[in-house]
């Protein structure tokens, strides 16, 4: 029986704006590639560092990037194909939130300018199918990066997954700009989306988001879920349109806005909403602090209310790993 170690070891693959590696968790780990090759060469030797880093493992030997990670994922499966695509690859965004982990990248710009992120992304892509690397009707994509919305190529992208029967589709947007492709593949069944708003009025969105659309933000969250409750195969679809909520000091760590925040997220029709403290930023900013106490407050408070108000409550795991040892 083989080492197995790591489900992104085995599985994943992550694109990010600087380089290719496994995952895309705060421990960063190996890396595949910094974006030097032509398309077929980086899907060639993607393949062959995948080959490589499965050999090690069977012999124990774990990448330098890897040791000691508290995020990795210990179940895997025999097949050797990629589950899991992560593509963050981009930093661009229509939205300005001031805890924007790529602030020191963009320097707090943003437009609503539809822009490229890198064209090479989707020919590597279409050459890891051609080679038959990845697990075709039981892959996972999932979008992060800047935002989708402004991204040049991801309709393409959205197009290239449902040819190739993709399981799932996960998207982080702004919701500023609404994806006709977002919505195909919600209605499809084969999507799900988050949307952070952080907050339950204009004003309070405005101060974090820096823009002034949170009434544009509601209506396309209201139209995703229009789309997602479209699909034949799945009657709970609705409920991968997610309402997002994290936590920010000073601008909406109170209940007040909670309760807004909750009761605008269900007159819209959201089935499903998600409560997150700020780690990426928190990390960056407060590394080896005390988590603040208003955290589990907020999260004990919210649970409460989902409960009062028949909505259904995700806790995003990162922060309840983090809220768990107490320490950022
Ligand atoms: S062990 Fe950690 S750093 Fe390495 S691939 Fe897995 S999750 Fe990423
Ligand atoms: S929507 Fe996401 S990518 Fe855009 S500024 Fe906010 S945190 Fe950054």
């Amino acid at each position: 029986m083989s080492e197995k170690y790591c489900y992104n070891l085995r599985h994943g693959l992550s694109f990010h704006q600087k380089n290719i590696r496994f995952c895309t968790t705060l421990q960063l780990g190996e890396i595949i590639s910094i974006y030097e090759e032509k398309p077929k060469e980086l899907a060639l030797k993607i393949q062959e560092t995948r080959r490589i880093i499965k050999k090690n493992l069977d012999n124990k030997i774990i990448p330098n990037g890897c040791e000691n990670c508290r995020y990795r994922i210990q179940e895997c499966y025999e097949t050797e194909k990629i589950k899991r695509i992560d593509l963050y690859y981009w930093y661009h965004c229509n939205c300005g939130c001031f805890y924007c982990s790529y602030r020191d990248e963009t320097k707090g710009e943003f437009s609503d300018k539809i822009k490229e992120g890198n064209p090479v992304i989707y020919k590597t892509i279409e050459e890891l199918y051609r080679l038959d690397e990845i697990d075709k009707n039981n892959l996972f994509v999932n979008f992060g990066g800047g935002e989708l919305g402004v991204l040049k190529e991801f309709p393409k992208l959205i197009n290239l997954f449902l040819k190739n029967n993709v399981e799932s589709i996960w998207c982080e947007t702004s919701g500023i700009r609404y994806s006709k492709e977002l919505a195909k593949a919600l209605e499809k069944g084969k999507a799900g989306l988050s949307i952070a708003i952080c907050s339950g009025s204009p004003e309070t969105y405005k101060k974090i988001k820096k823009r002034d659309k949170y009434t544009q933000v509601l209506n396309n969250l209201k139209k995703y879920i229009n789309a997602a409750s479209k699909c034949k195969t799945n009657p709970n679809n609705a409920s991968r349109v997610i309402s997002k909520y994290i936590i920010l000091q000073g601008f909406n760590n109170n209940v007040n806005e909670i309760d807004k925040w909750l009761i605008d997220s269900m007159n819209i029709g959201i089935k499903q909403v998600e409560i997150s403290m700020e780690f990426c930023w928190g990390i960056h900013t407060k590394k080896g602090e005390k988590v603040e106490d208003y955290n589990y407050e907020l999260f004990e408070y919210t649970e409460k209310r989902c409960k009062q108000l028949g909505l259904a409550l995700k806790k995003n795991e990162t922060s309840l790993a983090i809220m768990k040892e107490g320490i950022y």
